[in-house]
C-alpha cells in the first residue's frame, strides 16, 4: 500500500490569465495530506508552482478568507458542482479533480471572479436595515420566536453564488437578480424595523431582472451550501409581489 507521503492529489484545473484571454486547462499532481481540503491543495501549488508534465508554470490565483464556509468568496465548480473549496474535503470526492471559476461571473484570473452582480443585486432590493444615526436605539421591536428561526436560516446567506449559478436563468444575457437576492427581500421584510421598507422592496422585484425572471428550475436549493430554502422564500415573494402589483393597481 502506498504511504500518505507519496501519495499524490491529481487536480485538473480551468486557467485564465485575464478577463479576456481564453481557457485552458493544467493539471498538477501535488502531495496529498489526510483531511486536506481544495484550498490546501491550492496553497501546494502555490508554494510549488510546477504542473503534472514538470515544467514550472504562474501560480493559480484563487479567493478565499475565513475557510469555515461562512464568507462565500472560494466558490468554484468542483468536479462539476458549484461549491466551497474550504468545506470540500479531498478525500470526499473523486479524482482526477475537475476545478473551475464559476462561469456565472466575469473571470478575473484563473479561479477568481468578479461577484459584483450580487452586491448589485442587495442594493437594488435594499437588503438592509436602514438606521437613524448611530446612537444607541435601544433593543427595538422584539420578533416571533417562529419568525426569528425561519428568519435566521435566510440570514446565514454568505454571498456565495452557488445558488446564481445553478441557475439557468442567471447569465450574462439575463438581468435576473437570483435567487438569494430574493430570499433577502424576505429576510428584510420580516423584520419588524425592516418591514417598514417592505414596499420597496417589492416594487424593486418587479420589471426587468426581477421575480418574474425565476423559470422554477429548483436547482438553487440543490446547490446552496447554508441549506436555504430558496424555493420557499421565492414562492412567497412571488405571492407577495402580486399582492403588491394589486394595491398599485387599485390604488
Ligand atoms: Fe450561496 Fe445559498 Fe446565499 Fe445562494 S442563497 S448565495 S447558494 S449561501
Amino acid at each position: 500500500m502506498m504511504s500518505d507521503t507519496a501519495k499524490k492529489i491529481h487536480l485538473i484545473i480551468t486557467r485564465q490569465n485575464d478577463p479576456q484571454s481564453q481557457p485552458y486547462t493544467e493539471e498538477f499532481l501535488v502531495p496529498y495530506r489526510p483531511n486536506m481540503n481544495i484550498i490546501g491543495a491550492l496553497i501546494e501549488i502555490q508554494r510549488n508552482p510546477v504542473n503534472a508534465k514538470g515544467e514550472t508554470t504562474t501560480p493559480v490565483i484563487w479567493e478565499s478568507v475565513c475557510l469555515e464556509e461562512v464568507c462565500g468568496a472560494c466558490s468554484m465548480v468542483i468536479n462539476g458542482k458549484p461549491r466551497q473549496a474550504c468545506s470540500t474535503l479531498i478525500d470526499k470526492i473523486e479524482q482526477p479533480i475537475r476545478i473551475a471559476p464559476l462561469s456565472t461571473f466575469p473571470v478575473m484570473r484563473d479561479l477568481l471572479v468578479d461577484r459584483q452582480r450580487m452586491f448589485d443585486a442587495l442594493k437594488r432590493v435594499k437588503a438592509w436595515v436602514p438606521i437613524d444615526g448611530t446612537y444607541d436605539l435601544g433593543p427595538g421591536p422584539r420578533m416571533p420566536e417562529n419568525t426569528r428561526q425561519w428568519a435566521y436560516e435566510l440570514s446565514k446567506c454568505m454571498t456565495c453564488g452557488c445558488c446564481l449559478e445553478a441557475c439557468p436563468n442567471v447569465n450574462s444575457k439575463t438581468a435576473f437578480i437570483g435567487p438569494a437576492a430574493v430570499s433577502q427581500v424576505r429576510l428584510f421584510n420580516s423584520h419588524p424595523t425592516g418591514a417598514m421598507h417592505k414596499e420597496d422592496r417589492l416594487e424593486a422585484l418587479m420589471g426587468e431582472g426581477g421575480i418574474t425572471e425565476c423559470g422554477n428550475s429548483q436547482n438553487c436549493v440543490q446547490v446552496c451550501p447554508k441549506g436555504i430554502p430558496l424555493t420557499t422564500s421565492i414562492a412567497q415573494m412571488n405571492r407577495q409581489v402580486t399582492l403588491q402589483s394589486f394595491k398599485n393597481f387599485f390604488g
